[in-house]
């Protein structure tokens, strides 16, 4: 299906855009502003109404509640289409990466929850559970939020993993077609990770957190594992009172007991295990190549190694998966037991195989809007069983239902680098292809970043090129102020 749109004021198309979008986020959604006879949507704004039709449906708006022209006219095109389509859609008209910033603006301006409440429903038709959602995080987020410039974070990327999910859209390759490049690769990064130790011992900063992710880090074989397991201990973590260590172990399929005695040995404090489903047929379907047995059993052998903080990623919304199958999955989970769990949207990324194929007609995906309300729920219930609180979250562009990502974390478990890494108030150095390094001038309230090359290859040829942008950036902030 094709959605054209005449709009007399081609000012607003991005924002009318990015309504129709959450109804219609597969199908192709085209302007114009001149056609006579229209026969599909039209929008007429006029200095305070909005006129919509379609169809036989005709209805014109007013900014009564003074909420700002842009907002206004969003929050007419949802409550049309709202109408229409009979989809109800509870983040209302936000499509924001951080909605909880607009919550921590109004607590700091003194406003109540109930107020604060009342305001998202009035300007963007947001659902009760999902403000006062943004309040909690926004209170929970503040007490961890870094206010000084000399503390830093360090995130490593490893591009490589078993096998591509359909879903997929981040630099990752599968490592049996990249063979040859992952010594070389591994010997890149060990020289980033001694440049950056070097810059840190001299600039004297501090390293809070370090998150190695990816990719799937254990993806490499175990002696690979190990050699760049103990450049990052002996480099980054070794009497630098790091607070945090995470390491994303993601597939099971990737681990092995000498991969997780190595974890162990270098003083990881935190992993993550990521089943996204206990579904196998669901497991099959996005190309990963293990069982849920897998899973438990991989869980299983790291509790005994003693790991004691524990993620799991979950992803509502898979292809193939209803509330059924979100319900096994909780119900597998909560057996498990974990410190936290991360419940992530689907997201279908133009980089992806999925969407490729949702264009090419091979696949048909078109989740029921209410199915997925009840699946998210689900998800949450789990998490109160758990006693977890949700404690970071951030939202994604072409999101299936405009949901969100959340992570719930039993208290003193939370991951301090995804808080950071989402408030962006603390310095990122980030490590490896594809990794992008933030530098937050907290004075100036802006961020420079600089963005080491996706391709492993060039990666590799150009690793010295990298460190000397990185080192120049950072150093436009910490230079002075050493
Ligand atoms: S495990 Fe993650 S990074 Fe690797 S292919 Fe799957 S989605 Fe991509």
């Amino acid at each position: 299906m094709k959605i054209d749109i005449l709009l007399n004021n081609l000012n607003y198309r991005y924002d009318i855009y990015q309504i129709f979008n959450i109804f219609y986020s597969l199908e192709e959604i085209s302007f114009n502003h001149d056609k006579e006879d229209y026969e599909d949507y039209k929008v007429i704004i006029e200095s305070d109404r909005v006129y919509i039709s379609h169809n036989h449906m005709k209805k014109s708006y007013e900014d009564s509640e003074n909420i700002g022209c842009k907002n206004f006219i969003k929050k007419a095109v949802f409550q049309f289409l709202t109408e229409e389509t009979k989809e109800h859609f509870p983040w209302g008209t936000l499509v924001g990466i951080r909605p909880s910033k607009i919550a921590l603006d109004l607590i700091n301006k003194g406003l109540t929850a109930e107020e604060i409440i009342s305001y998202f429903n009035r300007v963007y038709c947001t659902d009760r559970d999902k403000a006062q959602l943004c309040i909690d995080i926004a209170k929970y987020e503040n007490s961890f939020v870094n206010n000084k410039e000399n503390n830093i974070s360090i995130y490593l990327g490893m591009p490589f993993c078993p096998t591509r999910c359909a879903y997929c859209s981040f630099a990752s390759n599968p490592i049996s077609a990249c063979k040859p490049l992952v010594e070389p690769y591994l010997l890149a990064l060990k020289k980033e990770i001694e440049f950056i130790r070097d810059y840190i011992n001299e600039r004297k900063l501090t390293v809070e957190t370090v998150y190695f992710g990816g990719g799937t880090p254990t993806s490499v074989d175990d002696e690979q594992f190990k050699f760049i397991m103990k450049a990052i201990f002996d480099n980054l973590i070794l009497n630098k009172n790091v607070k945090e260590f995470t390491v994303e172990c993601g597939r099971p399929d990737s681990l092995s007991n000498s991969k997780l005695e190595t974890l162990k040995k270098y003083n990881v404090t935190r992993i993550s295990i990521n089943p996204q489903t206990m579904n196998d047929s669901t497991l099959k379907g996005i190309g990963r190549k293990h069982s849920s047995k897998d899973i438990i059993d991989i869980f299983n052998k790291a509790r005994e190694l003693g790991f004691d903080n524990i993620n799991m990623d979950l992803i509502v919304g898979l292809p193939g998966e209803g509330l059924d199958h979100v319900r096994h999955t909780c119900s597998e989970i909560l057996k498990l037991s974990p410190e936290s769990v991360t419940v992530h949207g689907m997201s279908i990324k133009r980089a992806s195989d999925l969407h490729e194929k949702i264009l090419l007609k091979q696949y048909y995906y078109k989740p029921n809007q209410k199915e997925l309300n009840s699946m998210y729920n689900e998800t949450r219930a789990l998490a109160e069983k758990l006693n977890m609180i949700p404690y970071y979250m951030y939202r994604q562009k072409n999101m299936v239902g405009n949901m969100e990502n959340v992570g719930y974390t039993i208290i003193g478990r939370e991951c301090v680098y995804n808080i950071e890494m989402i408030e962006e108030k603390q310095t990122i150095i980030a490590l490896g292809a594809d990794a992008v390094t933030k530098v937050v001038f907290q004075k100036d309230n802006r961020i420079e970043r600089f963005g080491n090359l996706k391709e492993v290859k060039q990666y590799i040829d150009k690793i010295d090129a990298m460190i000397e942008g990185k080192i120049k950036l950072l150093d436009s902030l910490y230079k002075d102020n050493n």
